[in-house]
C-alpha cells in the first residue's frame, strides 16, 4: 500500500538515525512484533523493560510507514467527544476510554527521561474551538461532562479567546496535559531503547506469510523464518490488506509544515490547536518555529489521485493558516503532504486478539490519537503475554459489535 505522498519534515531533523540489519537466517523468541511504527516501536520498548524475549521486524526503514507522516499531537481528547463516548458506549467504558488516554500521555511525558534519544516531547495545553456559533452548546456540555469525571477543561468565551489568541471563535475548551513530540525521533528512540534492553531488530525485512501452530506460530520472510510464541501484528493501515476490520475505514488526509517564522503570531502557550467540525483542521507550531497544520480528509481510493491532490489540498491548508493568523500571510510552506489515515466507524482503535489468528494480537491505533492508543496498546498487551488478565481489552475487541460492549471489571 502506498501510504505517503508528497514531502515530510521529520527525517530531515534526525539524518544519524541508527539503521539495523536485515534477518539473514532462522531465529526464535517468545514475541515477534511485525512492524516498526509507532505501534511496533511501543510495544518493543514496553517489552524490553520486562526482559521477554523479542524480535521486530519492519519491512520498510524504522518509521517508515504513516508514523513519519504523523504531526506529532498527543492529547488525552479524541476525535469523538467524552460526551459521545459515555452516549454510544456508555458512561463507564466511555470513562475508561477518556482515563486509559489520559494515562498513555502521562507515561508519554515521562519518555524523555527514560530515552536516550532526543523525542522533542514536549508538554503543551490544547484549544478545542467552535468551529461554529451552532457548536458553543456542544463545547458547553463536553466541559461540564470532562470536569464531572475528572479532567482538565476551561469554558472560554469569544472575548477570552481573541485576548489569547490571534483570532476570534465563538467560544473554545482549554485543557492541559497534552503535548507534541518528533514523531520520527520518537520511535527511533523508543527503537533504540528496545534495541540496548535485548530486542533484536531487523529493518527491510519483510513478514511474507505465517503458519499457526499448537505452541506458537512461524513468520517467513525473504531471507529467514522467525518461530515465535506469540506474535503482534503493528503492521498500521496496512493490517487491513492482511485481514479486513468490517469498522475500520481507510481515507486520505493532508499537512503542511510552514516556512520559519520570525516571530509566532498570539498564540498563547503554543497550544494544540483543533476544532469541533467533523472532519477537524489542527495547528501546532514546531521548536524551529513553524507551523504545522492538517486535515482536509476526504475519501479517496485511488493512490495516484492523492498524489495529484497533495498540492491543491495543501494550498487550502496554507490558506487556512493564514486565515487563522493573518499575520503570517505569505509565509508559505516548505513541506506538504498527503498520506492514508485510519479510522473507525465507532470512534475507538482495535487492539488485542482476534479468533482467526491464534497465538497473535493486533495494534490497530485508528484515529487521530494513533500514538496515544499505541502506548495503551503496549501497556495492555504487555500484561497479557506476562499472563496478566486487562479486561480493558474488551473495549477495543477487533470482534466488537456495534452494540455497546458491557463495562470491563477494571480493579482499582
Ligand atoms: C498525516 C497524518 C497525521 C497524523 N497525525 C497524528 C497526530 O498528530 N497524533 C497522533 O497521535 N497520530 C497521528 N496520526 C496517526 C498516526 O500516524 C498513526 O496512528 C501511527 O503512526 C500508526 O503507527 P503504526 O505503528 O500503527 O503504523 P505505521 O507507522 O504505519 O507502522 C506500521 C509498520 O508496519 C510495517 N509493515 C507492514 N506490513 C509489514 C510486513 N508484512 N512485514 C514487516 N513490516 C510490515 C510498515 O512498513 C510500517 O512501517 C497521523 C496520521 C497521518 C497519516
Amino acid at each position: 500500500m502506498k501510504l505517503n505522498s508528497g514531502k515530510m519534515p521529520w527525517e530531515a531533523t534526525y539524518t544519524s538515525h541508527p539503521v539495523y540489519p536485515s534477518l539473514e537466517g532462522d531465529i526464535s523468541c517468545d514475541c515477534l512484533i511485525v512492524g516498526g511504527g509507532m505501534g511496533g516501536a511501543s510495544m518493543a520498548y514496553r517489552l524490553s523493560l520486562s526482559g521477554a524475549s523479542t524480535v521486530l521486524i519492519e519491512k520498510r526503514d524504522i518509521a517508515g510507514g504513516s508514523s513519519h507522516a504523523n504531526t506529532g499531537l498527543l492529547q488525552i481528547a479524541n476525535d469523538k467527544t467524552l460526551t459521545s463516548c459515555i452516549n454510544t458506549f456508555g458512561e463507564a467504558n466511555g470513562v475508561l476510554f477518556y482515563k486509559l488516554c489520559q494515562e498513555a500521555l502521562g507515561k508519554i511525558l515521562e519518555l524523555p527521561t527514560k530515552l536516550d534519544i532526543d523525542t522533542q516531547i514536549i508538554p503543551r495545553s490544547s484549544l478545542l474551538y467552535a468551529s461554529t456559533p451552532e457548536d458553543v452548546a456542544l463545547l458547553r456540555q463536553e466541559h461540564e461532562t470532562l470536569n464531572a469525571h475528572g479532567f482538565h477543561s476551561e469554558f472560554w468565551d469569544e472575548d477570552k479567546v481573541r485576548a489569547h489568541y490571534s483570532f476570534s471563535k465563538p467560544a473554545a475548551l482549554y485543557s492541559k496535559g497534552d503535548a507534541e513530540t518528533n514523531p520520527f525521533r520518537m520511535v527511533h528512540s523508543l527503537i533504540d531503547k528496545a534495541h540496548s534492553g535485548g530486542v533484536r531488530i531487523y529493518e527491510h525485512t519483510r513478514a511474507t506469510h505465517y503458519e499457526y501452530h499448537a505452541d506458537g506460530v512461524t513468520c517467513y520472510t525473504e531471507h529467514g523464518r522467525i518461530f515465535a510464541k506469540h506474535v503482534v501484528f503493528a503492521m498500521g493501515y496496512e493490517t487491513q490488506e492482511m485481514k479486513k476490520d468490517r469498522g475500520a475505514e481507510l481515507i486520505n488526509t493532508y499537512a503542511i509544515k510552514t516556512r520559519p517564522l520570525a516571530k509566532l503570531p498570539k498564540w498563547h502557550e503554543r497550544s494544540l490547536l483543533w476544532e469541533t467540525a467533523r472532519p477537524y483542521l489542527y495547528f501546532r507550531t514546531t521548536r524551529d518555529n513553524c507551523i504545522i497544520a492538517g486535515g482536509r480528509d476526504e475519501q479517496l481510493t485511488d493512490p495516484e489521485r492523492r498524489e495529484v491532490r497533495v498540492l491543491s489540498q495543501c494550498q487550502q491548508l496554507l490558506e487556512e493558516v493564514e486565515a487563522l493568523f493573518p499575520e503570517v500571510k505569505g509565509i508559505g510552506a516548505e513541506y506538504c503532504w498527503g498520506a492514508v489515515f485510519g479510522t473507525t466507524r465507532d470512534g475507538l482503535p482495535y487492539m488485542g486478539p482476534h479468533p482467526d489468528y491464534p497465538h497473535c494480537y493486533f495494534i490497530e491505533g485508528y484515529g487521530g490519537n494513533g500514538t496515544a492508543y499505541s502506548m495503551i496498546a503496549a501497556e495492555l498487551l504487555a500484561d497479557t503475554l506476562a499472563g496478566r488478565n486487562r479486561p480493558e481489552l474488551e473495549l477495543f475487541s477487533l470482534s466488537r459489535s456495534a452494540k455497546p460492549v458491557p463495562a470491563p471489571a477494571v480493579e482499582a
